[in-house]
């Protein structure tokens, strides 16, 4: 090529793509974690048409977190408050919908919503002093159920051992059982990236900042792999940090440090020695297999009650049974190291114990030793005082609610399950308050988990 026609080549090219600095992107919404209420709200962000970008600091495979797992117990019931049940029914909705999204738009692999749940009756053992509290609740929250509320009635419609005062309840609603967090993450940010907008593994933030000369967000990342760091413009966030979150607010918003308690939990899983269950009938194997997940709080103390549920299916078809306690909990050293941390013997036996009991209430053949420990690990619950966790604008210097900083946090044991709501929450508020015109337990449930909670004196 002659230097006439190579400077030709150039000016040619610089009229087609221009050569002038690129102005750095700014993108419509950055979200600050990739676990399940990150991921959710970045699908949801990506669905109202925003570009987004995800930024998780693990890998594309997710291995610590809150979200870390194949199986969390996702249910209708809830004896509390009705927000939990709606925040499930309104998840199973939106899964539904994300679905069929992605089977609209690439119809090259066929998604179903029992990639996410499997349907399996949920147990609910506890004292008979419940009774009413829950009647009422069941009543309320149009679930279907059965119960038996004394020995005989526990022996003839179950054949268990129920003891005195306990009480025994089942949940049966489609979608109740257990939802899949690794398999609900997957198809969000295959979803997300479906919708143009994408997410970046292995970069931690740093440092979020607002500039008030370009008006937007500033918000520093540095790359877990190459240690390189970068600036990403936005001009609105969804903080999804889970129990990273007060630090990496502490300048913008402080408040979050004394709001959310990170709190470590631990997890065994058992599986049935291989002997024992080759000596299973069909119907104890059939047993096995529907009275899980339970949440059992019959011992009537915080200690004692437990929730499990089977985990997977090992390769011989065989069920892995996790079990843990959501009041057995500890304070964390070190956020970073707890997720290695090993279980002390006596949390190893309480697990054993209550699922070995549990096994005696069901009337099993199945007894302490039949019962294997093949993994356990620590994990992290983020608490509030209440326990009800948190989707809130942060406050602007005024007090009043900043619509384009959005934080989702002090998520525990009843996360997962309302995932795809919070996540909806949380991208409905990036358009500014919740109009009255939605539906009434959306609204009820926007309050309960809102803005004037972020008021130390209000928690
Ligand atoms: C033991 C246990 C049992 C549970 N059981 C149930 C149950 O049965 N039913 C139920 O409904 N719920 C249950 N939950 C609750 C549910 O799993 C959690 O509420 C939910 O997974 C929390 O998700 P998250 O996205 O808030 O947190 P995480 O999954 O922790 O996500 C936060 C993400 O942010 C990333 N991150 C943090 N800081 C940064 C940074 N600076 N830069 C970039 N990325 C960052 C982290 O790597 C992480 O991936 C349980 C939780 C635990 C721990």
């Amino acid at each position: 090529m002659t230097r006439s026609v190579f400077l030709q080549f150039i000016i040619a090219s610089c009229m087609l793509v221009g050569c002038a600095p690129q102005a750095q992107k700014t993108h419509d919404v950055i979200v600050i974690g990739g676990g399940l209420m990150g991921s959710s709200a970045g699908w949801h962000a990506a669905n109202n048409g925003a570009s987004v970008i995800v930024l998780e600091m693990q890998d594309s495979v997710y291995h610590q977190g809150s979200s870390f797992g194949e199986a969390r117990i996702a249910r209708s019931n809830n004896r509390g408050n009705d927000i939990w049940s709606y925040l499930h029914n309104r998840s199973v909705k939106e899964t539904q919908l994300l679905v069929e999204y992605l089977n609209q738009s690439a119809p090259d692999r066929a998604y179903s919503i029992t990639d996410i749940y499997t349907t399996a009756p949920v147990t609910y053992v506890g004292r008979s002093t419940i009774y009413d509290q829950l009647l009422a609740s069941l009543i309320r929250q149009k679930v279907n159920y059965d119960m038996a509320v004394n020995p005989q009635e526990g022996k003839r419609k179950y054949n268990i051992n129920l003891p005195d005062s306990v009480l025994i309840q089942r949940e049966y609603n489609l979608h109740s059982g257990t939802l899949n967090p690794k398999a609900l993450i997957q198809l969000l940010h295959t979803a997300i990236r479906r919708k143009g907008s994408a997410i970046r593994y292995n970069n931690k933030v740093t440092a979020v900042q607002y500039d008030t000369l370009s008006n937007t967000y500033d918000v520093t990342t540095i790359n877990q792999k190459t240690n390189e760091t970068n600036i990403l413009k936005a001009h609105q966030i969804v903080s999804a940090a889970g129990p990273y979150t007060g630090t990496l607010l502490q300048d913008i918003a402080p408040y979050f440090d004394q709001l959310i308690d990170p709190q470590r939990v631990f997890l065994a899983f058992f599986k049935i020695q291989d002997s024992t269950y080759a000596n299973l009938t069909d119907q104890d194997i059939k047993k096995v297999k529907s009275f899980y997940p339970v949440i059992n709080s019959a011992q009537g103390t915080r200690d004692g009650s437990f929730f499990s549920m089977i985990e997977y299916y090992d390769q011989n078809n065989h069920p892995i049974i996790k079990i843990g306690g959501h009041f057995q909990r500890s304070t964390i050293d070190d956020l970073d190291k707890v997720w290695e941390k090993s279980h002390s013997k006596e949390e190893i036996q309480w697990s054993l114990n209550s699922t070995s009991n549990y096994m005696d209430l069901l009337d099993l053949p199945i007894k302490k030793n039949d019962l294997q420990l093949v993994d356990g690990y620590s994990c992290v619950y983020s608490l509030t005082q209440s326990e009800v966790p948190l989707v809130t604008p942060i406050k602007t210097n005024t007090g009043e609610p900043n619509h384009d900083f959005i934080v989702m946090g002090g998520m525990s044991g009843v996360g997962a399950k309302g995932a795809m709501t919070y996540g909806h929450l949380a991208a409905r508020l990036l358009k500014g308050p919740i109009p009255t015109t939605e539906d009434t337990l959306y609204q009820i449930t926007a309050e309960s988990l809102g803005f004037h909670r972020i008021h130390p004196k209000d928690e």
